[in-house]
């Protein structure tokens, strides 16, 4: 059975009043081929699923560790002791502003996987990369520094650094090209036909999912800004829906 995922990433955003005025608007019927998902900041995990019973739960990282003395940390069996049931790993404002190599988000990867969660791994270019043409490249190198040795129990989020939270969505050409090379070096790295979902990340909103979400390598979306809005973001799993059916 084709699943569709769709997983908001709440990044630094929420309160307590704003998960239930979320709540309190969300509408939508879910549906056991599509896969939502929000990932709010780590004190609002319990408050979000006591009040959003509908949503699967998220985390927007984790420590490498298991448990002991690292302040500061959340390891990703506390994770799945809180119910998650993903981890985001490697996003780009990880790798940016908090330093975050492929061999460290490699090591996140594992300890999601060891506590029997599944992780997110985010790639993307940058726009210097897209302006040389090296995004093949890039993405590729990011794919085999992380996922080496792993399980297939993974899912990916292509995400062009140049389209997070500017407004800028790449086209729906570039988005599936993207994706299918994802898909073939995924394949060769964790072995034979993986059949890994790709997600793609980039200001995704309700007037530009359809078109995304329609692509045939698309297997789902990973939405920041818009998923903060209740309408927008179930607009938006309406599209992941209407997509089971392309
Ligand atoms: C993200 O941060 O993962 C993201 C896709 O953000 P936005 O949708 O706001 O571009």
């Amino acid at each position: 059975m084709t699943t569709v995922y769709l997983i908001g990433n709440w990044k630094q955003h929420g309160s307590r009043a704003s998960i239930a005025a979320f709540a309190s608007q969300w509408s939508f019927e879910g549906h056991e081929q599509l896969a939502v998902a929000i990932a709010p900041p780590f004190p609002y995990i319990g408050e979000l699923g006591a009040t959003l019973p509908d949503c699967l739960l998220a985390a927007q990282d984790c420590s490498i560790q298991e448990q002991g003395a690292h302040t500061g940390e959340v390891s990703a069996g506390m994770l799945a002791d809180v119910g998650c049931r993903f981890v985001l790993v490697g996003h780009s404002e990880r790798r940016v502003h908090h330093g975050e190599t492929d061999e460290l988000i490699g090591r996140k990867l594992a300890a999601v996987q060891a506590a029997g969660l599944t992780p997110v791994l985010c790639v993307g270019e940058d726009s210097a990369m897209r302006q040389a043409g090296e995004q093949n490249h890039a993405v590729r190198g990011q794919l085999r520094g992380a996922l080496s040795g792993m399980a297939s129990s993974v899912l990916i989020a292509y995400e062009p650094v140049w389209a997070i939270g500017t407004g800028l969505t790449a086209t729906p050409d570039q988005v599936n090209d993207m994706h299918a090379v994802i898909k073939a070096e995924v394949n060769a790295v964790l072995g034979g036909d993986s059949d890994v979902p790709v997600l793609y990340g980039g200001s995704v909103n309700p007037e530009t999912a359809p078109a995304l979400l329609g692509c045939p390598h698309v297997d789902g979306a990973l939405v920041g800004g818009a998923s903060l809005d209740p309408g927008a973001f179930a607009d938006i799993a309406r599209s992941a829906l209407n997509s089971l059916s392309y």
